[in-house]
């Protein structure tokens, strides 16, 4: 059983406050690094203010011992919005009429990809509605395999419907790093309700999404909630009892959890959002999944306004989507085209004002991609992780990163890029890092690229 619905309602049945004593020898517990129990984890959720203000600062204490200063940026880049599902809540639904429909060409697809890296991103997530006969595994490996031949992209994430292993085994094989699946909600009603056709109805299918993904291969997984459906204590219950299943069956912790937060779609049948998380619970939320799963990026995209994005990363985030465009094509052309879009965005930034802004808060933003590309993936980069030991070598990086961006895109960004830089440096306590650090800056400074620990 991969979730166990009935001891996870079980859990949820007391909703009395812990005691401060109870709540410090959890945290205590978080500071190890070796993440919670489902027990701990619902003793978190029915935490109030003020007691809140503690998990919220040891989720930052946690962040910053597992990931340094490191904030990873990123951008998603959506495929196809032709989609034969009909989830109440998503733009791209079929019965949706109103939406302008599109699957990019693998020729779009490569020119929406230059546009960002012109724009400095290095890695992408590529997004795709579901559809047999437009974004079907043929065409994705096409795109994967044009945008690493045509681009200096240098890492691409996947966020498609749950496939077969045979299908995974091939996007695995044309160097997809992270295969993300949202399993939406974990509440099987909920679920069915929300996704009355399409293939997508198949609660059971979804769920095993990353059994196969591993059967295939994969070793960074990420999965994720998407919240205001059902009652979020349950969701951020079951998220990290999927977690806790993939580290216990297979030895891997997911390497990312996403915080998606219900968002306005064009021709969404959703008119209100079933159950409204506040901001206050979604740092809450944020903050758990910090403290549960250590070692996974904690992923916030443009769902989110640029104040409460600055707030989460104080509170255990780790990785943030900028400048993002949700509809195909989107960056080439470069308006809003709502009815074209999978739901409206709430941060509107730009990734140079979004690096400015990173920066400026005493964080490290982060381009950097060597693990993918290094093969610390999978349990070897939790363990490293967990033991504190990814910091210096992620310091480094980030810094070789950001300053090929200082150079190559930076626009009012990059006096902060060189600020942050110089900072990053002097963190890393190893001397011989740090030395081989400076030498590889001055390469790039004299030209050239994509120089990594
Ligand atoms: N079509 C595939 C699927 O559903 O798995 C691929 C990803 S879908 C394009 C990306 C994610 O966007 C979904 O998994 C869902 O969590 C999220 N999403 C859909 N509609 C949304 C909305 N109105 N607000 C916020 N997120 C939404
Ligand atoms: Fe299609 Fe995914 Fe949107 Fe559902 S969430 S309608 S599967 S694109």
């Amino acid at each position: 059983m991969i979730i166990d619905i009935n001891r996870i309602s079980a859990l949820l049945l007391n909703n009395e406050q812990p005691s401060n004593a109870i709540v410090e020898i959890i945290l205590d517990k978080a500071l190890k690094l070796k993440g919670l129990t489902l027990e701990d984890v619902a003793m978190l959720l029915n935490v109030r203010a003020p007691l809140r203000e503690a998990i919220l600062k040891t989720a930052g204490e946690v962040k910053q011992a597992v990931f340094g200063r490191r904030i990873v940026l990123f951008a998603p880049l959506y495929l196809s919005n032709e989609c034969v599902n009909n989830c109440l809540y998503c733009g791209f639904r079929i019965e949706n009429r109103e939406a302008a429909r599109k699957t990019l060409s693998v020729e779009e697809a490569v020119r929406e990809a230059k546009t960002l890296e012109a724009k400095g991103y290095k890695r992408l997530l590529l997004v795709a509605a579901e559809n047999p006969s437009k974004s079907n595994i043929d065409y994705i490996l096409k795109v994967v395999e044009a945008i690493y031949r045509e681009t200096d992209i240098r890492i691409l994430h996947l966020n498609a419907a749950p496939m077969p292993v045979d299908d995974l085994k091939r996007l695995k094989v044309a160097g997809i790093g992270v295969l993300q699946v949202f399993q939406e909600t974990y509440h099987p009603e909920t679920y069915a309700m929300m996704h009355p056709s399409g293939r997508k109805k198949d609660y059971s299918y979804r769920l095993s999404a990353m059994d196969r993904a591993i059967d295939a291969g994969f070793d960074d997984l990420g999965i994720g909630a998407l919240l205001g459906l059902y009652d979020w204590r349950f969701e951020v219950l079951a998220t990290i009892a999927h977690a806790r299943y993939l580290k216990e069956r297979y030895g891997i912790w997911p390497h990312t959890i996403s915080v998606p937060r219900l968002r306005p779609a064009s021709g969404s049948l959703l008119k209100e959002t079933p159950y409204p998380v506040s901001d206050e619970e979604f740092k809450l939320i944020v903050a758990i999944y910090r403290l549960a799963v250590p070692t996974a990026g904690v992923v916030v995209s443009t769902r989110e306004g640029a104040d409460l994005r600055r707030e989460v990363l104080a509170v255990g985030a780790s990785q943030i989507s900028a400048g993002s465009k949700t509809e195909p094509g989107g960056y080439e052309a470069d308006g809003e085209h709502y009815e074209a879009a999978q739901f409206a965005t709430d941060d509107h930034r730009t990734l140079d004002e979004v690096i400015e802004d990173v920066a400026a808060l005493g964080y490290m933003p982060s381009l950097c991609t060597s693990c993918y590309r290094a093969g610390r993936t999978g349990s070897d980069f939790h363990d490293m992780a967990s033991s504190g030991n990814i910091k210096d070598y992620c310091s480094a990086n980030a810094a070789l990163t950001l300053k090929e961006y200082s150079i190559d895109a930076a626009g009012d960004s990059k006096e902060a890029c060189e600020e942050a830089i110089e900072r990053e440096l002097g963190e890393i306590a190893d001397e011989k890092l740090k030395a081989g650090a400076t030498e590889r800056l001055l390469r790039i400074e004299a030209g050239e690229r994509d120089i990594y620990y």
